[in-house]
């Protein structure tokens, strides 16, 4: 799914392994959002910022990608 943010990157599903969260984002600009219907609508989260929110390193490796 295309990123309507930076408008080049590709939104992907995954699951944060340690919270066991799935979240959609986009590999570009890591906006992220928690359901796929607020892709594109709903204001995104940058995955870095909820990462260090949780006390988690903003690692890709944290992810477990569905795509
Ligand atoms: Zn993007």
């Amino acid at each position: 799914m295309w990123c309507q943010i930076c408008e080049q990157g590709n939104v992907i599903p995954a699951v944060i392994k340690q919270l066991k969260q799935k979240v959609w984002l986009c590999d570009e600009c890591e906006a992220t959002w928690f359901r796929l219907e607020d892709v594109n609508k709903e204001k995104a989260l940058l995955y870095v910022t909820y990462m260090k929110s949780k006390n988690l390193p903003p690692l890709w490796d944290e992810l477990e990608l569905l795509d």
